[in-house]
């Protein structure tokens, strides 16, 4: 069997068509604002790359970008001043902050009907609770290429590897909503490929160059790759050994062109939503 290939790239562009075509038939613009502090490389990357798609839609997006030396009451205060401002809709804190800035304490400075990361505690806990709220851009983004897959989601056997508050715990939350069966799988876990081979739909987010092997997998499962890792010759690479997996699996996301695209459409889809339900017209 040959897999077929989950092309998140074609999904994301069509959300990202759909939203500017949304975007363009409101009375106002979605505004945006990534806050950015000091001179992480990556970061710059991430931020740039919002910006343009945010704007590529038809927000009104900016980057605050603050220096390294801000401290943690001056972030807060930079918050503050976003949360209070009416044109601004969605409010993002690009991760990681510099080492004497508490990363929670600004997750939770963030106005949670602004808060379009869904990292704030109040947006997990209506997660995990089956309420709606902001939910974070990656799984959102799994969930639409499942969607996409055509798989059914009720009653399925779905597999988690990871738990981190970002990818993992959201992601798990998301698939039990859609009724799945849902197992999450972490370092702790004992005998990791017999839980994957268990999976009808196994998300992988580990941030562990091709640790899933091909015989980790059930035949005919899903297989959504959540990992970016960097081999030390410079190619990208996912959790999921790709060739192997797509030898066994029914259908499975490439790394890249799989879920990284999902991101950032998902978080202008989370601005939307917020401007849409901060502004009364959701
Ligand atoms: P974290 O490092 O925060 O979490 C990794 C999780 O994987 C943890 O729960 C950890 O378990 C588990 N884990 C680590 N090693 C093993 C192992 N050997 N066996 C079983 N479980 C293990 O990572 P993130 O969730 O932030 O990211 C995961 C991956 O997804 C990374 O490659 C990251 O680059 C990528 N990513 C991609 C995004 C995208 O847009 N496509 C967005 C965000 C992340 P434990 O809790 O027990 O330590």
């Amino acid at each position: 069997m040959t897999a077929r290939i989950l092309d998140g790239k074609a999904i994301a562009a069509r959300i990202r068509a759909g939203l500017a075509a949304r975007t363009a038939t409101l009375s106002f613009r979605p505004g945006l604002r990534v806050v950015r502090v000091g001179e992480d490389p990556a970061s710059g990357v991430y931020v740039r790359n919002k910006d343009k798609a945010a704007k590529e839609v038809g927000f009104d997006s900016a980057t605050v970008h603050l220096p390294e030396s801000t401290t943690e009451a001056d972030l807060l205060a930079t918050i503050a001043a976003l949360n209070a401002d009416p044109a601004v809709d969605g409010i993002l804190v690009q991760l990681p902050l510099p080492a004497h800035i508490r990363t929670e304490a600004a997750i939770a400075a963030v106005d949670p009907a602004k808060d379009v990361d869904g990292f704030h505690p109040l947006n997990a806990g209506r997660l995990a609770a089956g309420q709606p709220g902001l939910v974070p851009c990656t799984p959102r983004g799994v969930m639409h290429i499942l969607a996409e897959s055509g798989a059914t989601l009720r009653g399925a056997r779905a597999v988690v590897l990871g738990r981190s508050q970002i990818v993992g715990r959201p992601m798990a939350q998301l698939l039990l909503g859609a009724d799945c069966t849902v197992t999450i799988a972490h370092s702790r876990t004992r005998d990791l490929p017999a839980e994957c081979r268990r999976a009808e739909i196994l998300v992988a987010a580990v941030g562990r160059p091709e640790m899933v092997r091909g015989d980790w997998i059930a035949p005919g499962a899903v297989v959504v790759d959540v990992g970016i890792n960097r081999l030390p010759d410079g190619k990208l690479v996912g959790d999921v050994a790709f060739a192997e997996a797509s030898a066994v699996a029914g259908a499975i996301t490439p790394v890249p062109g799989g879920v990284g695209p999902m991101t950032i459409a998902c978080l202008l889809e989370n601005t939307l939503d917020a401007a849409l339900a901060r502004r009364g017209a959701a």
